[in-house]
């Protein structure tokens, strides 16, 4: 008894059911039970009692019922899920674990049941899970072969498993590349502890043959027992190719950026640089790293940025600033802005852009997209061209002008030599105004010869063409000279005239081109004559240091500080109406710079309109005597015993004539050779020559080539060249060729004399 209460507390207390039931010739009867079995069938001990257990399955499940306890015969032990019917007719499924055993005749059957009903439930969920799950699911062995898919595979490739698992190997679910990649995951999952792959993206071909791209990972599981891969597989092909678009239209974008012609940039709304461009990062001088971040006007080394320490938009001047103001209003307003003109000035030059600027907004950030197209190159260019119009039309109208000037200065003394020369006609002419109209004619040549010379000068200033001669110059005599040569002038116009000399005679000897320091001060006299009507004119020199200074000061009309730059280039008068009162031509200033340059020397002026001017120049000071001694050398020069001669060549008879007629006050015998051959045969019989005039062309033999010759039978003979035309560069060349001086045609009787007398003694 104490037994049996035993056994009933242990099968009441198992969680399950509990049975045992007896085979009596065919029948089963059960004999003994737990309380779990009365409550989940819902019947009495009584009702139970001496039933088959067959009375509370399932009839649908009595066959397999009995086909399993046929079983336990033969394995000793069954389970069997089996469905148990209650009193209220509920169907439960359970699982039943039986054994049998023998006791004389009989056999007993006990066993233990548990209820499957959750179970099942759960299992049924998983399925439709797994059937409607919208990734692909795959259930396969280790060898690839499918066991198991979901309705997703069919409905996204077409193909079903029964479908896939008939046609192996003739249909490809993947591409070959990523049927190889999937390979090789599945042997790395298989062979590491690892119970899934990492996230695999891979293609799937449907049954049309479009591709799909999918991501999805590979679990190990297990499928009927048996272990298996599960192979979850979402599509991705859209998210995929919209990826795709985006990294190629930003591909395309960042193309466009960097191959813009011009600046592009991204900024944000303080200003700084986010994103440039190539052209930026070139055009700006910027390295890579440090642009980003940079403020606008830093990277175009704005000064305004630089002279505050705050930096870019800072500054006194950035209220101002056109290109803050264009920014500023796209970033608050959305306004969008193209080619707006404005200027930048850096730290290093001024930058002239045109600036466009739009707003590219999303939800997080609020960008402007800058586009600066640098034109200074164009705007200086334009600014250049202007200019160059401007110089063009004012040297049109100079021209024009100077013509007009030319005219009448040159009418003026032809005027003059027609005029009076006409009047020589007369017969009943007085010896007084016969030699009035020659002076007159006489001045009016000498005019028009000054003009010629000046045209001609400036000519061959502005060619470049000068060369600049290094000979002894006696500064003091040349002063003196052009006193003399001023003061009478002055003195007709009531005019005092005076010079300043400050070395001493001998000091006074330099190194210089003597013709155009002549011409120099020469031009400066003659303007301070000419634009002065009372008062004085000074001229003079100091020595400061290795340079001389000369000065030419007037008490005249003075001229304007604004046209001091101007009266040096060619043509410029200071007004050309009142150049009718004082004539001239424009030239003379423009002569004597170009001459005190050649020099080595500069020019300038000081001047009050209605005070008067002082114009200056300098000239570097190569003394001949350095060492300052005093006594002037004698020349020692012998006289013959013979009367000496002068040869004079020339084919010319009326030249010849004219010379002759100008030398005949001197103490010296004349020859007269026509042509060059003649010139040296003289020089060759005739010791008594002691000076030459040589014309330069001549028949046979010209006086270059005469002069050759002489040079090689006397070379110490002083021979001096005449030529007919009035150009610098003649006696340059004449010169050079070893001429011991010159003298330009029309001839006048003082310079004859005065070459003349450099060379001989003519008392
Ligand atoms: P020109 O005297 O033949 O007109 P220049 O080149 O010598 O040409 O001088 C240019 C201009 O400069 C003159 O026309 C005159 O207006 C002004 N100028 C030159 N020298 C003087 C001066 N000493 N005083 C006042 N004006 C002068």
């Amino acid at each position: 008894d104490i037994e049996k209460r035993f056994s009933n507390n242990i099968i009441n207390g198992l969680p399950g059911v509990f049975y045992m039931f007896v085979k009596q010739a065919d029948e089963y009867r059960l004999v003994r039970w737990n309380k779990n079995f009365e409550n989940v069938l819902g019947y009495s001990p009584e009702e139970i009692y001496c039933k088959s257990p067959f009375d509370f399955i399932a009839p649908e499940d009595h066959e397999y019922g009995k086909k399993k306890i046929e079983d336990i015969f033969i394995k000793g032990h069954v389970e069997s899920e089996l469905r148990i019917k209650t009193k209220e007719g509920k169907v439960i499924p359970f699982l039943f674990a039986s054994r049998a055993y023998q006791q004389g005749n009989r056999t007993y059957f006990l066993g233990q049941g548990i209820n499957l009903s959750k179970q099942i439930e759960f299992q049924n969920n998983v399925k439709t899970l797994f059937m409607a799950f919208p990734d692909i699911l795959i259930v396969s062995d280790y060898q690839g072969n499918i066991l198991y898919a979901n309705d997703s595979l069919k409905q996204q490739t077409g193909y079903t498993q029964e479908y896939l698992q008939k046609n192996k190997g003739k249909v490809a679910l993947h591409p070959p590349e990523d049927r190889e990649m999937l390979k090789n995951k599945i042997t790395e999952l298989l062979s590491s502890n690892a119970v899934h792959t990492d996230i695999i993206e891979n293609r799937f071909i449907d049954k049309k043959g479009q591709t799909h791209w999918y991501s999805g990972v590979i679990v190990k599981t297990t499928f009927s027992g048996q272990p298996a891969l599960l192979t979850i597989s979402r599509n991705i092909t859209r998210s995929k190719y919209s990826e795709q678009a985006l990294v190629e239209s930003e591909n395309r974008m960042s193309t466009v950026f960097d191959s813009a012609p011009v600046i592009m940039m991204l900024i944000n709304e303080k200003r700084e640089i986010l994103q440039i461009n190539k052209k930026g990062i070139q055009g700006l001088n910027l390295t890579k790293k440090d642009y980003r971040l940079l403020p606008f006007g830093e990277a175009y080394k704005c000064i305004n940025a630089f002279e505050n320490p705050a930096g870019c938009g800072a500054g006194v001047r950035c209220g101002d600033c056109l290109v803050r103001r264009t920014i500023q209003d796209t970033f608050t307003n959305g306004t969008e802005h193209v080619k707006v003109e404005a200027t930048l000035n850096s730290k290093d030059t001024k930058y002239y852009i045109l600036l466009s600027s739009a707003l590219l907004k999303n939800d997080v950030t609020k960008e402007v997209l800058l586009t600066v197209d640098d034109v200074t190159e164009q705007r200086l260019m334009q600014e250049e061209l202007k200019q160059s119009v401007q110089k063009a039309e004012e040297s049109d109208r100079l021209k024009s002008a100077f013509l007009q000037n030319m005219s009448h200065e040159i009418r003026t003394p032809l005027n003059g030599i027609l005029g009076f020369s006409g009047l020589l006609d007369s017969e009943e002419l007085s010896p007084e105004e016969r030699s009035y109209y020659i002076d007159v004619i006489n001045q009016s040549s000498n005019q028009l010869l000054s003009i010629v010379d000046d045209i001609l000068s400036i000519s061959r200033l502005e060619t470049g063409q000068i060369e600049v001669l290094s000979e002894q110059v006696n500064v003091n005599a040349m002063m003196q000279e052009l006193f003399a040569v001023y003061n009478t002038k002055a003195s007709e116009r009531n005019i005092v005239i005076s010079h300043g000399k400050e070395l001493d005679d001998k000091q006074s000897i330099v190194f210089s081109d003597s013709e155009k320091l002549r011409q120099v001060l020469d031009n400066l006299l003659s303007n301070a004559l000419k634009f002065t009507h009372e008062g004085h004119v000074k001229f003079g020199y100091h020595c400061k240091g290795n340079t001389l200074q000369f000065y030419i000061e007037d008490t005249g009309i003075g001229i304007k500080e604004s046209d001091h730059s101007r009266i040096f280039e060619r043509f410029q008068q200071v007004d050309f109406d009142s150049t009718r009162v004082y004539g001239g031509t424009g030239l003379g200033l423009t002569i004597a710079k170009g001459n005190t340059e050649l020099l080595g020397g500069k020019i300038w002026l000081d001047s009050l309109p209605g005070k008067g001017s002082t114009f200056y120049f300098t000239l570097p000071y190569k003394p001949v005597y350095p060492e300052l001694t005093p006594a002037l050398a004698d020349d020692g020069s012998t006289k013959d015993s013979e009367q000496p001669a002068i040869l004079i060549a020339e084919d010319e008879e009326i030249n010849y004539l004219f010379i002759a007629e100008s030398l005949k006050e001197i103490d010296y015998k004349l020859l007269h050779a026509f042509n060059g051959l003649e010139a040296v045969e003289l020089c060759k019989q005739n010791k008594s020559i002691c000076l030459v005039l040589m014309d330069i062309k001549m028949p046979k033999l010209d006086g270059y080539s005469a002069f050759e010759e002489i040079k090689l039978i006397r070379p110490e003979l002083p021979v001096i060249a005449q030529t007919a035309y009035a150009m610098v560069s003649d006696r340059e060349k004449a010169l050079k060729a070893g001429f011991k001086d010159y003298l330009s045609k029309p001839i006048k009787k003082a310079e004859l004399l005065n070459v003349i007398s450099k060379y001989l003694e003519i008392g």
